[in-house]
């Protein structure tokens, strides 16, 4: 007999239909004598729909009581999963963050699991019941509850399969595994039977949603055999795998993640002293903007341009902070520009190839694709090109780097 945790999706509890075919699925396992842990988002829409809520009463809501809000989107699912369940005749019972006890830190809206005291749950598995756990939330020292940040359940998943030392933590979506590209976007990626925790982690800090980044890092943490599957249909799903098979077979690139999420300021014309970049960079961080990619031009008039990008949503603080250390610093102008998107291409195979990152140039240029930044690691390269590109430039990089699907072997 296996313990198994399985998380469910947004769209995958959508409607009541739909939650009672979970209960439906969730009842075959059971039925099969496994021991069944089950973590829900709310319902699709939902947690957004809350947000906007907030945001009608304030542009910037207090995260305290944002938190105490958009927690209630997964107590409506937990508590009609666990009705569907008891309708079949299945023992079940819903608990919150709360009442399981997932603790976190206090960072409110993206707060981080610190522990879980399991023995609830495992007093209700002991009893034969199916538990039923809400995911995205949290409750931390003091008692406030907290959420985990967007798609956090995947993490709530994963946590409790690390916590309960769970056989396999099974996320349930609406595509069936983890696909070379977003699937939406390229109609001939493919899914991937397995995929090394190090190129999923890369591929979910670059954008693709398919799991919440935290959700992989746990995993590969605390070894949790994690699987990517479809909730409605059968299939293998992917499986995400610690060891890197050294097989001549291998694709150099496993896959290719975007974001649309980021903005690019530059300083142009800064007086070339040392310690620029510390001028530059230090009240940004100093206002806990983010900065991910960074170029610092070579100067030639003693002068220098710098060129960042930072998260949309801190673009106008970022903004106005250059602005104040431009005047001071006497920089010639401020530029920014938010119509740019990350395209990254991942892949462990890179480490013992040549040239992938002239071939992505190559491939980028041909459909005159003019890239403005580049950055770099031992297992991905990622550029910032003009966002109207990004499905054009995805679409050849994922056919130059023969990822494309067979005709008649694509995603539904
Ligand atoms: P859920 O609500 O079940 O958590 P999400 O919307 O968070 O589902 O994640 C699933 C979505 O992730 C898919 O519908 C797909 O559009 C998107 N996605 C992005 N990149 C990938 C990828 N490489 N493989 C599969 N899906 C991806
Ligand atoms: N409901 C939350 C969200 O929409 C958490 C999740 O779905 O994983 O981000
Ligand atoms: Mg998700």
């Amino acid at each position: 007999m296996a313990l198994i945790v399985q998380k469910f999706g947004g769209t995958s509890v959508g409607s009541v239909e739909r939650i009672e075919q979970v209960a439906e699925k969730i009842k075959k396992f059971r039925d099969g004598g496994d021991d069944i842990v089950v973590v829900v988002s709310a319902m699709s829409g939902e947690t957004n729909r809350l947000i906007d809520l907030a945001k009608q009463i304030s542009d910037q809501p207090v995260a305290r009581e944002l938190d105490v809000m958009v927690s209630t989107g997964e107590q409506v699912t937990i508590a009609l999963l666990a009705m569907a369940l008891i309708k079949r005749g299945v023992p079940a019972v819903s608990f919150t963050g709360n009442q399981v006890r997932i603790l976190t830190d206090s960072a409110h809206t993206k707060a981080r699991i610190l522990q879980i005291d399991s023995q609830r749950i495992q007093r209700e598995l002991k009893a034969g019941r199916v538990v039923v756990v809400a995911g995205f939330q949290g409750v931390d020292g003091k008692g406030n509850i907290t959420t985990l940040g967007r798609g956090g359940s995947d993490t709530t998943g994963v946590a409790l399969a690390a916590a309960l030392k769970a056989d396999e933590c099974q996320i349930y979506t609406d595509v069936d595994g983890v696909y070379t590209t977003d699937p939406r976007v390229v109609a001939k990626a493919r899914r991937l039977d397995k995929i090394t925790f190090e190129e999923m982690l890369e591929m979910a800090s670059l954008g693709s949603k398919v799991l919440q980044i935290r959700a992989v890092e746990f995993a590969g943490k605390y070894s949790v055999p994690l699987r990517v599957l479809h909730s409605f249909q059968e299939g293998p799903g992917t499986l995400i795998t610690l060891d890197e098979e050294e097989s001549m077979e291998q694709p150099i690139i496993s896959g290719i993640a975007f974001n649309r999420d980021e903005a690019k300021l530059t300083i142009r014309g800064v007086p070339d002293t040392p310690g620029v970049a510390f001028k530059i960079l230090g009240p940004i961080s100093a206002a806990n903007v983010e900065v991910d990619m960074i170029v610092q031009n070579v100067a030639h008039d003693n002068t220098t341009d710098f060129t960042f990008t930072v998260h949309r949503n801190d673009y106008n603080s970022a903004l106005q902070i250059l602005q104040t250390i431009a005047t001071e610093m006497g920089a010639r102008e401020v530029i920014g520009d938010t119509d740019i998107a990350k395209v990254s291409i991942v892949g462990v195979g890179m480490r013992s190839h040549a040239g992938v990152a002239s071939r992505m140039f190559e491939a980028l240029a041909k459909e005159n694709i003019n890239i403005q930044m580049i950055s770099t690691s031992e297992i991905k390269v990622s550029v910032v090109i003009e966002e109207k590109y990004l499905e054009l430039a995805v679409r050849a990089l994922h056919t130059a780097f023969e990822l494309d699907a067979p005709a008649g072997k694509t995603a539904e």
